[in-house]
């Protein structure tokens, strides 16, 4: 099972997407550190803008109540400060507006390494449920090979005799005890010379009667006595 190419296809799929993951979190995790600094930057202009606005609004009212109290000097004065305060707003309006530029490039960035990152995941959920479908498969198939091997007890020894279904030949012996019978046979038969033709005369040691002479040897010598007789 640990062997099968198509299960260790999806397993090193599942590894080539977790690789991918751990690429697209740095690359998520530094587009935000970006876009962070960038907006605590950005919150530094708003500030200096907001401060500023104030500046140009105390400088304006300054200067319609002195000029309301016509005093012309400190009047001309706060505006010449409020128009100041004017031209360094307006500057930081502009880099604000640059900021706010890369601000949506940063989360243009954001975005595409999540994408990333999201793919990935899907691609290692994809590859991991290929895995586990293959190895349900996988464990089918040995149980159903599994079933299909039996014991039944030797005809012989009585021991367990594994065998399988399909077989087209189902043994009911053991081969070692199938051969050993089978030695034990052969060793109880012996010869001896036949003591009529002398030619080898096969015998069984568990025969109750052990011949001398062949049956044909036997027969032929009592049919030539019985000539012998009859002519006599
Ligand atoms: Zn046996
Ligand atoms: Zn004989």
């Amino acid at each position: 099972m640990a062997n099968d190419p198509e299960l260790a296809r999806y397993s090193a799929q599942m590894d080539e997407a977790q690789r991918d993951i751990d690429r697209a979190k740095d690359r998520l995790q530094r587009a935000k550190q970006d876009r962070d600094a960038l907006r605590s930057t950005l919150d530094g202009v708003r500030a200096r803008i907001d401060d500023l606005k104030r500046s140009v609004a105390n400088e304006r009212e300054a200067a319609r109540y002195c000029s309301q109290n016509h005093d012309r000097i400190s009047a001309q004065n706060h505006r010449y400060n409020a128009d100041g305060f004017k031209r360094v707003l307006d500057d930081q309006y502009a880099i604000k507006n640059s900021y706010a530029e890369q601000m949506s490039r940063y989360r243009a960035e954001v975005d595409a390494a999540r994408a990333e990152l999201d793919a990935a995941k899907a691609r290692k959920q994809q590859a991991r449920e290929a895995f586990q479908a293959r190895l349900a498969q996988l464990r089918a198939q040995k149980a159903e090979r599994d079933a299909k091997w039996r014991e039944k007890p030797c005809a012989i020894c009585g021991q367990t005799l594994r065998y399988n279904v399909d077989w087209t030949h189902i043994p009911s012996v053991h081969r070692e005890c199938r051969e050993r019978q089978k030695a034990e046979r052969d060793a109880r038969w012996r010869e001896k010379p036949c003591a009529i033709c002398g030619q080898a005369l096969r015998y069984n040691v568990d025969w109750t009667h052990i011949p001398n002479v062949h049956r044909e040897c036997r027969e032929r010598a009592a049919a030539e006595r019985a000539a012998r007789s009859a002519r006599a």
